[in-house]
């Protein structure tokens, strides 16, 4: 997918509002989503009236045919030299991924009367909202992730290993199209479930348990995530009762979530819930985060979360989850646009407890 010149010109208001004279990217996936290049060397710089690119001899060619709205300029393969004499004034930097031997460098080389200003964050800040084709092409990331776990699970999951599981998880979503998954797929069956990033274990899954199953493909650049919390046949009353808490507690911040709507407003109200069942030390984790041309981004749905809302383009999941140490964990994860009016799921796996033999 092509960036176009819109982001450029939404980056410039920001540019403004900061009083910045110019602003150099050079986190790659930035750069990507300003200009369209997926190479793995490159920057740009962006005033209000100029837009270059700069990469290296290895992908002038690449860039030729992906880079669009910037003027596309050879470089040296090390770029901070050839980028420092393009910024002018307050020239803003990227201090969240900017190394500090690279911001040595920049300062060293830029010319008399240019200011270095810290300005992390301003692009993540667009990324957040996302354009008809970006929501496209996380629908379809998000269809083709679901098509890939129903094929496993017709082969069921009591008495494979979770590694195998994960493993064909991960190459039914590559067959069917999508570059990469979009995170390493967790498959954690009863206690090791209650590890929210298990690892999947050349362990059995047994029967009468409970197994979490985190998936994502990216296609297209972007990505989906959902998670799923499957039976392998009769559970326990305690097991039962945390999987109907967390299946209200998310269903409630669904319909909780909509444009205006407060980051940690949401979050609370899986929270709340969560914790007036008594679990409230069982859920350490934030009710959700931005997906997009990465998995996590922009915005946070936290209880730590500043006082931002939720605008329309936004897209988050939504996965409260009940991890009980030794015994069982449950996390229900559904991908939603933001609009106006609420929420477009994306993920359409059922959310009433399913059995797999
Ligand atoms: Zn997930
Ligand atoms: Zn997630």
């Amino acid at each position: 997918m092509s960036a176009d010149g819109a982001r450029g010109d939404r980056l410039v208001e920001l540019l403004r509002e900061r009083e910045l004279d110019c602003l150099l990217v050079t986190d790659l996936v930035n750069v990507r989503y300003l200009t369209g290049f997926t190479g793995t060397n490159g920057a740009c710089v962006v005033t209000s009236q100029e837009r270059l690119f700069l990469t290296d001899f290895r992908y002038v060619e690449q860039a030729a045919g992906q880079v669009r709205g910037f003027e596309a300029l050879p470089a040296g393969r090390d770029l901070a030299a050839d980028l420092a004499i393009r910024l002018r004034g307050r020239a803003g930097f990227d201090d969240a991924n900017l190394s500090v031997r690279t911001h040595a460098k920049l300062l060293e080389k830029v010319g008399a009367g240019v200011e270095l200003v810290a300005a992390g964050g301003l692009v993540e800040r667009l990324r957040g909202v996302k354009d008809r084709a970006e929501l496209a092409a996380i629908a379809a990331a998000s269809q083709l992730a679901t098509a890939a776990l129903e094929r496993v699970l017709e082969r069921g999951l009591a008495g494979r290993t979770e590694r195998t599981v994960a493993l064909e998880l991960e190459s039914e979503m590559r067959l069917a199209g999508a570059q990469d998954p979009s995170f390493p797929s967790i498959v954690a069956a009863g206690a090791h479930g209650a590890l929210p990033h298990a690892v999947p274990r050349e362990a059995e899954i047994p029967r009468d348990t409970l197994v979490v199953i985190d998936w994502g493909a990216r296609l297209g650049g972007y990505c989906s995530d959902c998670t799923r919390t499957v039976a392998t046949g009769d559970l326990s009353g305690s097991a039962l009762e945390a999987y109907e808490l967390v299946r209200h507690a998310q269903e409630r911040a669904l319909e909780a979530v909509r444009a205006g709507a407060g980051c940690r407003a949401v979050d609370a109200v899986a929270r709340d819930l969560i914790e007036q069942a008594g679990h409230g030390e069982h859920f350490g984790h934030g009710l959700g985060h931005g997906v997009g041309l990465e998995v996590h981004e922009e915005p946070r749905l936290t209880k730590q979360a500043d006082d931002g809302e939720l605008a329309a383009g936004n897209v988050v999941s939504v996965e409260p989850g009940v991890y009980l140490p030794g015994e069982l964990g449950v996390r229900i994860e559904d991908l939603v646009a933001v609009t106006t009016e609420g929420a477009d799921v994306f993920t359409s796996f059922p959310k009433t407890l399913v059995t797999v033999d």
